[in-house]
């Protein structure tokens, strides 16, 4: 069995009531998470489609019921549902924060490999399992426990808070810029709160600060109308695969990093105090090892000097994904006149995908081997993200979350890309986005046995409901 500890929260005297609702509101909470869990709202599947109007219908309801105002169920054409609500009474001095989280599901994956029925919720040594335990019911549930907090207690709000449940992030969110666009008078907030995040451990909750971007190219690469006899030809006439091969080879140097100096110009340089930052993670090489299941004797690509949380999460990548070529089963003897090759590129946060794009196209074009003709066709494109982990949003957090947990919050970047942090930011002139989540590295998150540890469940509600109060502590600085 898992140790069983109850969180010791370390609050401020005058917000006892409020941490104490939380707290006694542990069964409840669990209770309201297992009820949503129990709705296999999956947008990706349109079988769900119903399923997914239902958790809807469900997750409003919880809001009205902890007291939240003009809760509704938004339902734009082709849009799966999403919810929100509001509390507008704190005053005009007092900051307007938005709440994020999304009630949507992904699929089950492979369904025998899950110990129990994904839409079952079921507890095993101190972990909720269940489909959007974690990614996200448990973020509508910190929403909800904080509002209920502060309602019961009070009778207020210490902030004006609305709130946006979306019901197509597991989507990647393709009605999100019209949302934000059509209701922005509704939505906008000084503040952000997007409870979708991963912590660093149990118990150790994280900021995350910086995410990357990401670009897609398709590189075609031609030496020949048609393939020819290797023995006749070659030796004289360059081949389709050779060509390929020495222009993926340009693009990094030794170590693996990316060699592209127009690809790299945008890159913002680490600044010392986030090296001293990283350092300070305690990442351990033999542990990462394991975690990613790296051959014996393969090395780390990267500057050797260069923490990894600095090559995860700040620098750009170059990677062929996919290549269209011969397979070896049909092999002859002949020259190949064509490879397509995928690339698929991590963006520093910062980096414009365009600019980006458009330097690595000029790059591989302008490195042709041998004159062979390349075309490249750009994919998808998504811009990082970057907020300085200074300010008064982020204080706030960390108040909120160093009183909740114990401990700390961990400033973290994350190395993939969520395509909907920039658009929130960029829809309300820059406010302050805080990144925060309930799940930890063990929750599996769209893999099977998804789960959530009850107790950070619990801590991540009563960070929820000190947050607020952290804001508005702060009405000065962050009223925009
Ligand atoms: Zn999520």
């Amino acid at each position: 069995m898992a140790e069983h500890r109850s969180p010791q929260p370390a609050v401020p005297e005058h917000l006892a009531d409020v941490t104490s609702h939380v707290l006694a509101d542990e069964e409840r909470i669990r209770a309201d998470l297992e009820d949503l869990v129990r709705i296999p709202s999956i947008s990706a599947l349109p079988d769900h489609t119903d399923d997914v109007r239902r958790s809807a219908t469900a997750t409003a309801a919880l809001l009205s019921d902890a007291g939240l105002e003009d809760v509704e169920v938004l339902e734009l054409d082709g849009m799966p549902p999403a919810v929100t609500g509001s509390w507008l009474h704190a005053g005009d001095h007092a900051p307007t924060v938005l709440l994020y989280a999304h009630h949507d599901v992904q699929p089950v994956g492979t369904a025998h490999r899950w110990h129990s029925d994904p839409f079952t919720p079921t507890e095993r040594d101190g972990r909720l399992y269940g489909r959007g335990a974690a990614d996200d019911k448990a973020g509508i549930m910190t929403h909800v426990a904080a509002i209920r907090a502060w309602l019961a207690t009070r009778g207020s709000l210490p902030v004006n808070v609305k709130v946006l449940i979306e019901g197509e992030e597991e989507l990647g969110s393709p009605h999100l810029l019209e949302l934000l666009q059509g209701w922005s008078g509704q939505l906008d907030s000084d503040v952000i709160v997007l409870a979708d995040l991963v912590n660093r451990d149990v118990g150790w909750p994280s900021l995350t600060y910086a995410l990357r971007g990401m670009v897609e190219l398709t590189v075609r690469v031609r030496t020949l109308e048609q393939p020819v006899h290797s023995g006749l030809w070659g030796g004289a006439v360059p081949d389709a695969l050779t060509a390929t091969a020495r222009l993926l080879a340009t693009l990094h140097d030794e170590h693996g990093q990316v060699a592209v100096p127009g690809f790299l110009a945008d890159v913002r340089p680490t600044p010392e105090v986030e090296r001293e930052r990283f350092a300070a993670l305690g990442t351990e090489e033999q542990q990462l090892r394991r975690d990613v299941q790296l051959l014996e004797g393969v090395r780390f690509t990267g500057h050797p000097d260069s923490t990894f949380e600095e090559r995860l999460w700040l620098r750009p990548t170059i990677t062929p994904t996919a290549m269209d070529v011969t397979p070896v089963a049909d092999a002859s003897n002949t020259l190949l006149s064509e490879v397509t090759t995928r690339l698929s590129c991590r963006l520093a946060p910062g980096q414009d995908p365009d600019r980006a794009a458009q330097a690595l196209i000029d790059h591989l074009v302008g490195h042709a081997p041998f004159g062979a003709h390349v075309e490249v066709v750009t994919g998808a494109a998504t811009p990082g993200w970057l907020m300085e982990p200074t300010g008064p949003a982020w204080s706030a957090a960390v108040a909120a979350m160093t009183a909740a947990y114990g401990r700390e919050p961990a400033a973290m970047g994350c190395g993939g890309s969520i395509p909907f942090v920039g658009p929130f930011s960029e829809a309300f002139d820059g406010a302050p986005c805080l990144l925060v989540g309930v799940e930890d590295p063990r929750s599996n998150a769209h893999g099977e046995d998804e789960s959530v540890h009850l107790e950070d469940l619990l801590r991540a509600c009563l960070a929820q409901a000190l947050l607020l109060a952290e804001l508005a502590d702060r009405a000065g600085e962050l009223r925009r």
